[in-house]
């Protein structure tokens, strides 16, 4: 396979216009979104997610990354406060009880996340008219066009599409509600390597068009360089380091990082030599 330029693990055409690090933050361009102050959880005596302190500052696309079991899941189903902190807090920049609508979450498999027994018009339309957002027709027709999908996909069943076409639904459903920020949880892990590139692609477009905010949870760091502007670490439960992608790419400082890293360039250079 030849090592593409959408798939290349380090690159740095992009770096001039990426996001703000906290130096910008302190120049007050930065606006933090959701900080999270000391957040734990633990499960029957299992430390899943220590005493983490974080800030996801708008408009920025925050990669968290670290192995499976390390945490990741649990800390964003925190933030959209699908469950329950066991201590610490999380604090938001707008109004709590608007946060159905502000942070939106795609899951990795849209298999899973869909109900197979609904409609793709039905599944779009769903959070419209719990939100009572009226305009379904008209609006689902928009969602799809949004994340590239014909618009007689409306009758069709989740089975009934691609991998890759069932995360664009899962996509345009978390778009529904205009969310300000959306949680991707391992979005294209579950996905083959070319399609991948086509949601991280569509991914950065919709970003682009609607001023987003991401937090990227991936184990994959070739995906993480090509999409996100920061990294935090986390392992077991702990964030162990955090910084601008140049930072964690080419200066990593913990152990842990420095090892992720090494454990995905071997398996590049297996995948491309
Ligand atoms: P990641 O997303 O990084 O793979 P998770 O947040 O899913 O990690 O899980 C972190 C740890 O918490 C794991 O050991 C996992 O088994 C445990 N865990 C996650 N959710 C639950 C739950 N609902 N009940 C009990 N243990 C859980
Ligand atoms: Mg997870």
């Amino acid at each position: 396979m030849e090592l593409t330029r959408e798939l290349s693990l380090l690159e740095t055409a992009t770096f001039s216009r990426r996001f703000p690090t906290r130096e910008r933050e302190e120049q007050g361009n930065c606006k933090v979104m959701i900080k999270t102050k000391n957040l734990t959880k633990v499960f029957d005596g299992l430390v899943a997610v220590d005493n983490v302190s974080l800030e996801i500052f708008k408009g920025e696309t925050v990669a968290l990354v670290g192995e499976s079991g390390s945490g990741k899941s649990t800390l964003a189903r925190m933030l959209l406060n699908l469950i329950t902190p066991s201590a610490g807090e999380v604090i938001y920049d707008f109004d709590p009880k608007e946060l159905r609508r502000t942070i939106q979450i795609v899951f990795q498999d849209p298999q899973n996340s869909l109900n197979p027994k609904m409609r793709i018009g039905e599944i779009l339309r769903e959070p419209l008219l719990i939100h009572k957002m009226g305009k379904g027709k008209e609006r689902v027709r928009e969602l799809l066009l949004m994340v590239g999908l014909p618009a007689d996909y409306v009758s069709r069943y989740p089975h009934e599409l691609s991998g890759g076409e069932r995360q664009r639904v899962g996509i345009a459903r978390a778009l529904a509600l205009e969310p300000q920020c959306i949680v991707l949880d391992e979005p294209v892990s579950a996905l083959d390597v070319t399609v991948q590139a086509q949601i991280l692609k569509l991914l950065r477009d919709l970003k682009e068009k609607l001023g987003l905010t991401y937090l990227f949870i991936a184990h994959d760091l070739a995906v993480v360089y090509q999409l996100c502007d920061r990294v935090v670490v986390m392992h077991q439960g702990m964030v162990v380091e955090e910084g601008s992608k140049e930072k964690m790419f080419f200066a990593p400082v913990h152990p842990y990082t420095q090892k992720l890293l090494s454990s995905t360039l071997e398996i590049k250079n297996q995948l491309f030599s």
